[in-house]
């Protein structure tokens, strides 16, 4: 039985105090059992003080990126190590956001996701086809490529205590979410790429859905046996509407 995640990227969203009051209202509302974890990714600088108000809460904290080198000359960037000595425990890789910008290949990808591994960080792995991609019927032929690169550089067991993101880039940040039929269609394509591989790690890997997820359309997108929670952009930094996604996903 896979327990459901429900992560939220804050994106380059928040203050000190906007934080601050997101989380008193998150740690307040919290209900005792939600079924589900609950992972918040502030922006980087925001991390050890976001991950200090979450000490003793069942909120873990995540960062947006990390660099795919251990260290050294690299303006700019935040390694793994850096990550978990400020109390980090999930990190976000290959999310489009910086994707899009700066064109990471997907074996710029896989090697972040094994920095990240190699620091005991759990791996959010994002995945997800442009519409273009998606009008021409080339949806599985890229997230084939994005997982497999991982699965390559990493082996299966690296996704181990992992998690895939699937995030349609249409559906990031514009309000138009995937059907559950859809996300459905690829969770499932997911696992089984993981399960040609190794089947115990494909049935174990938190697959979870992204892309203009809301309180009111979470409950029927977690409904489909494939999708295991969500990582939610817009609708986490309201306290209400992540609490109630949380919700749907347990
Ligand atoms: C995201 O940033 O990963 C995301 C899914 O954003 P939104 O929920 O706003 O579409």
């Amino acid at each position: 039985m896979r327990r459901p995640i429900v992560a939220g990227n804050w994106k380059m969203h928040g203050s000190r105090t906007e934080n601050a009051r997101l989380i008193e209202m998150l740690v307040a509302q919290y209900p005792a059992d939600p079924g589900a974890d609950c992972v918040v990714c502030p922006p980087f600088v925001y991390l050890q003080e976001v991950g200090r108000m979450l000490r003793d809460t069942p909120i873990a904290p995540g960062a947006q990126d990390v660099c795919a080198d251990p260290q050294g000359a690299f303006t700019g960037e935040i390694s793994a190590a850096m990550l978990k000595d400020v109390g980090c425990e999930y990190v976000m890789i290959g999310h489009t956001g910086p994707g899009l910008l700066y064109r990471e290949s997907d074996q710029l990808v896989a090697r972040k996701f094994a920095a990240a591994h190699a620091k005991a960080l759990i791996p959010i792995l994002c995945v997800g086809e442009q519409l273009a991609d998606r009008e021409a019927g080339r949806t599985r032929e890229l997230v084939a490529r994005q997982l497999d690169a991982v699965l390559e550089l990493c082996g299966p067991d690296a996704l181990e205590h992992g998690v895939v993101a699937y995030e349609p880039v249409w559906a990031i940040g514009t309000g138009r979410n995937a059907t559950p039929e859809q996300a459905q269609d690829v969770h499932a394509f997911i696992r089984a790429r993981i399960a040609a591989r190794d089947a115990r790690i494909a049935a174990a890997t938190r697959v979870l859905y992204g892309g203009s997820v809301k309180a009111g359309n979470a409950a029927e997108l977690f409904a489909m046996p494939d999708v295991d929670g969500g990582l939610i952009g817009g609708a986490s930094l309201k306290a209400d509407e992540f609490l109630a996604i949380l919700a749907a996903a347990g």
